[in-house]
């Protein structure tokens, strides 16, 4: 197969290393018109670029893809930078399989942001620009184009024509794409433009990368087992836990290139290996999968998502985990965990499972605990909250309001997310959350968020990232005007919101 070659790709709002900080990736999902091309290329420049048109630093997704199709025995792959595809494909491209993750800027982060300032988001405009320029490559090359990753629910066989895409190919690959590449090589093209959800890969079956992430990834884990229903079901899913030689093989890769400072990547790390029925860490499992790490030579070992439950369950395991970490030269911790409301009620309905063993009625005091235990061991976690939660009452964001009080003092990141009913959930039919939509008291919980988040911005950002001076009172300017919005603008949006809904009432 030496005359054809497949050529693998994402949008600019993914290829770049965020100035080495992976919140900063979060930028991607504000539109153009409050964080202008200027300041984004500034704080998310885009992935080096090598003479050939290919990057060696791409999005974990696509090393994951180039893994499958090197080990399918697909030799001629390559990982093209977007802004250089002309210079990768070719008349041997039979295939350019193209990775989203927000692609139309319709996720929750993104429309948080888009809803309220009505702009359009950079992650939508850098897919679209990358997809304009595929189409006219495939006028010149005749190649078919897979789309894949977690924002395929976005489209349907109408928005992929408009795009110029030949198929969508959901879910986890490891099974799905040898076949199906297999198929169009041969040209005998599948009828069915959107393919079926593969079937899901054991942990035996994910491979090791052949080279280095833009943001230093390794993959430890997939699915927490949790099951909300507002979440992707192979994020929700039974969680898999990768195989330790896999994960000592990236790691390997990662240090022949020099890279020292990794990041695990999984729904719920913390419990990475653990046979646990309760949900609860297997610390033996977690310090031994550290202690390889480090004493393969890694000088920083960050991880992504972790559940608060378990930090307020297992303090003297956490203690002793962070004790470890200091000793090996780490002086803070950073995680995503999720809070996502203050209503017991909601919890009960529609994630029940992030508490577990305990009861929704116990989530206050659970993230409390968890959150007072984070400070004292120096854990800086960045929090998600869901706002308009079908059903969502006064009621329910009063509660929330009040959680979001009580840990005001707490230095944490509070994200508000709006609910978006993907059409790979069970609530796909319900309605998707807009700011129009939004009550006095929800412009409130936002605010609220916000006004805490400007108080630690700042120094989470100098912790994480260690920046030059200059960009550090870039950062400080741009939290002051933010700062300054919200001041003045945010008891306007309450009271006006606070009058509609009353004028709205008495119309009624
Ligand atoms: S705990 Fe997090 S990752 Fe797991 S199902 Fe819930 S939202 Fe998804």
């Amino acid at each position: 197969m030496d005359f054809i070659s497949i050529v693998l790709t994402a949008d600019r709002s993914l290829m770049s290393n965020y100035s080495n900080n992976i919140y900063i990736g979060f930028l991607s999902c504000i539109p153009h018109n409050i964080c202008p091309d200027i300041l984004y290329n500034r704080f998310c420049p885009p992935v080096p670029v090598n003479s050939d048109g290919t990057t060696s630093y791409p999005i974990l997704a696509l090393r994951t893809v180039e893994s499958i199709c090197n080990h399918a025995g697909f030799k001629d792959v390559k990982i093209a930078h977007p802004d250089c595809l002309n210079k990768v494909i070719n008349f041997k491209t039979k295939i350019v399989g193209v990775s989203c993750e927000d692609p139309l800027g319709i996720g929750p982060a993104t429309t948080s942001w888009s809803s309220i300032f009505h702009g359009i988001p950079h992650n939508r405009i850098k897919f679209l620009q990358l997809m304009k320029n595929i189409r006219q490559l495939k006028e010149i090359f005749d190649f078919k184009v897979v789309l894949g990753g977690p924002g395929c629910w976005q489209f349907n066989e109408d928005k992929m024509k408009i795009l110029g895409i030949d198929y969508l190919l959901p879910g986890e690959g490891e099974r799905s794409i040898p076949p199906f590449f297999q198929s169009l090589f041969e040209r005998d093209f599948p009828s069915q433009l959107i393919q079926p959800d593969s079937p899901t890969p054991n942990a035996e079956e994910i491979l090791p990368i052949l080279g280095p992430t833009n943001s230093n990834f390794i993959e430890i884990s997939r699915g927490c087992g949790r099951g909300c229903k507002f979440c992707a079901p192979t994020t929700s899913g039974q969680m898999r836990n990768f195989p330790i030689d896999k994960i000592v093989t990236d790691a390997k890769m990662y240090l022949k290139y020099g890279i020292k400072n990794i990041v695990l990547q999984s729904e719920d790390s913390l419990r990475y290996g653990s046979l646990n029925k309760d949900f609860s860490i297997d610390i033996d499992i977690i310090l031994n999968l550290f202690s390889t790490l480090f004493s393969l030579g890694m000088k920083s070992i960050a991880i992504t998502h972790a559940s608060l439950i378990n930090f307020a369950e297992q303090p003297e395991d956490i203690i002793k985990f962070t004790r470890f970490l200091r000793k090996n030269g780490m002086r803070y911790y950073g995680c995503q965990p999720g809070i996502e409301t203050g209503s017991p009620r909601l919890m009960k309905k529609y994630m029940k499972g992030k508490c577990y063993p305990h009861s929704p009625e116990e989530w206050h005091e659970i993230v409390i605990d968890a959150l007072k235990l984070m400070k004292e061991n120096h854990w800086y976690p960045a929090c998600t909250l869901i706002m308009g939660l079908p059903d969502e009452e006064n009621y329910d964001t009063q509660l929330t309001l009040e959680l979001i009080q009580k840990i005001d003092d707490f230095p944490a990141l509070y994200i508000p997310l709006f609910f978006v009913p993907m059409s790979m959930t069970s609530l796909r039919e319900r309605e998707k959350f807009i700011s129009e939509k939004m009550t006095a008291l929800q412009w409130k919980l936002l605010l609220s968020c916000w006004k805490h988040n400007l108080k630690y911005i700042l120094k989470l950002y100098n912790l994480e990232t260690a920046p030059k001076k200059s960009i550090q009172i870039l950062v400080k300017i741009l939290t002051s005007a933010l700062n300054f919005i919200i001041r003045h603008k945010g008891p306007k949006m309450i009271n006006r919101k606070f009058y509609e809904n009353k004028r709205a009432i008495i119309v009624k």
